[in-house]
């Protein structure tokens, strides 16, 4: 069924055509130099979609452009498969159109290699991609337009493969795509990749979802009205009112979070104010709330409390007798293009050049952080923390000796990680080291630690003094399987437990 589904053929004119919408004054010809160059190098080529290959560059650069990103970038987004597809290498690319775009492209194919297998190369992935962002953020740009493109026209792959890149998308892009502040790229991957990674739930959601939006989406158009009229009549100014339909995925987690509880969620479509200035913003939310009662403790200022990705917004609920409850979002432009497009947004062509901007923006420190840090030594894991992924809380990532990586819960022990690795490793483990010093087996573990297990062939078994301080339910019941016979030691071992 899906394969019959036709990738959309983006086109040079409709590059052309956000160029010129989106920019004022664009270098068209630069850009068509590097559309004619990537279509040549390319020629031939086709897509796994069956599609002529420069399909993928050309949406790349799309939405590239749509986010009025420097046309530098833009052109990189249009050159990125090049050195790795084609005959052509970075040093024909960096020949043609420079060095700062080759520095782009390079670091897209970079990038690249990289390969989802499962959970253990997440780290690694991870990694990757803060040192990229370290060490320029357009790159990294380039990489989400690409994978974007990708994971929207992930139908024509094979089953196995897709599965793979939507659970790579939801695991590493999407969160930091969040991290980063960009919440429409966050959006449009998560919805795209929540397609493939788990189709079930993906149908209950938009089913869902649909259902409630057709119930409310008639009401939602008087409501709009209704805060128009009642805004102009009290003289504030609006530049914009328009209702906004929430994401799949973020609809769906919101559910899980409440247990499935629908009447729970208030802004599955919200309303959305776009005003000149911050003092409008409050002018609108005092004005909408002298017509309509707020719901207690759903006011909340991300003006003067911006969130950590640097989204600001008014939010507040109120009761409405035609519409029920409604979530309204106040904002400036300036704060809904950072809604949109984060760290983006300040990359805007427009703001080409103005450094000292650039340099006063929080999410800069943070990269200038990553950056030392990476490049200090210190552990870059750490930062998993910030990325605030649910499926990842309370969890941490250990390297082997081999370089691979087990994810073990939190406080997780030598003997864990043993038991995770084989149980026979487990039962036979006698000594343990962690990055190179021998370390009690009770020793609590950290992210991106490195941990080696000596065992013994001819240990009997595993201590039942072990379970005073394993944490994961794996080395629990090996343990307890391969101690079971001595139910003395078994009992002592409990009850002290207690
Ligand atoms: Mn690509």
């Amino acid at each position: 069924m899906e394969t019959s589904l036709k990738e959309k053929l983006w086109s040079w004119e409709e590059l052309e055509e956000t160029l010129k919408d989106r920019y004022e004054d664009p270098d068209i010809i630069s850009v068509r130099l590097a559309f004619d160059y990537a279509s040549e190098a390319h020629a031939g080529k086709k897509r796994y979609t069956g599609a002529p290959y420069i399909i993928h560059p050309t949406a790349t650069a799309i939405r590239l452009a749509q986010m009025q990103l420097p046309l530098a970038v833009v052109i990189a987004g249009l050159l990125h498969d090049v050195p790795e597809d084609t005959d052509r290498t970075i040093e024909d690319v960096e020949a043609e159109f420079g060095a700062d775009i080759a520095k782009i492209v390079s670091g897209v194919t970079k990038l690249g290699k990289v390969k989802y297998r499962g959970i253990e190369r997440y780290a690694e992935n991870l990694r990757k991609m803060f040192l990229a962002m370290a060490a320029d953020v357009r790159v990294v740009f380039v990489k989400f337009a690409d994978r974007l493109h990708n994971v929207e026209t992930l139908f024509a792959m094979p089953e196995a493969k897709r599965s793979r890149v939507a659970k790579e998308v939801l695991e590493i892009y999407a969160p930091i795509a969040s991290r980063l502040g960009m919440g429409d790229m966050k959006g449009r991957l998560e919805d795209n990749a929540f397609k493939y990674a788990f189709p079930k739930e993906y149908k209950e959601a938009v089913s869902l979802l649909d259902q409630n939006v057709q119930v409310r989406e008639g009401d939602i158009d008087k409501t709009i009205d209704k805060a128009k009229t009642i805004l102009e009549s009290d003289g504030v100014k609006i530049e914009q009112v328009k209702g906004r339909r929430k994401f799949v995925f973020s609809f769906w987690r919101k559910l899980k979070r409440y247990h499935g509880d629908l009447s729970k969620i208030y802004d599955i479509v919200a309303i959305r104010v776009v005003v000149k200035d911050v003092a409008d913003c409050y002018a609108v939310l005092g004005t909408l709330h002298s017509h309509w009662p707020p719901l207690k403790g759903r006011i909340k200022d991300y003006i003067a409390q911006p969130k950590p990705n640097g989204y600001q917004s008014l939010h507040t609920t109120v009761f409405d007798e035609t519409c029920g409850i409604v979530e309204f979002q106040i904002r400036t432009h300036e704060m809904h293009e950072q809604a949109e497009y984060g760290v983006a947004a300040h990359w805007n062509y427009k703001q080409e050049g103005s450094e000292k901007k650039l340099n006063t923006m929080p999410w800069m420190n943070d990269l200038v952080d990553i950056h030392k840090e990476i490049s200090a030594g210190e552990d870059f894991l750490s930062h998993l923390e910030e990325v605030k992924l649910d499926m990842f809380q309370d969890r941490i990532f250990v390297l082997t000796p081999e370089g691979d990586v087990i994810d073990l819960p939190e406080y997780s022990t030598p003997v864990d990680f043993a038991y995770a690795i084989h149980t026979e490793v487990g039962n036979q483990t006698v000594n343990a080291h962690v990055n190179d010093q021998a370390v009690p087996l009770d020793t609590i573990l950290k992210s991106g630690d490195m941990v080696s297990i000596t065992t013994n062939k001819s240990r009997k078994g595993p201590n039942p003094e072990w379970l005073k301080f394993v944490k994961t339910n794996q080395a629990q019941t090996k343990i307890r399987a391969a101690t079971k016979s001595k139910v003395k030691q078994w009992i002592e071992t409990m009850s002290r437990k207690k």
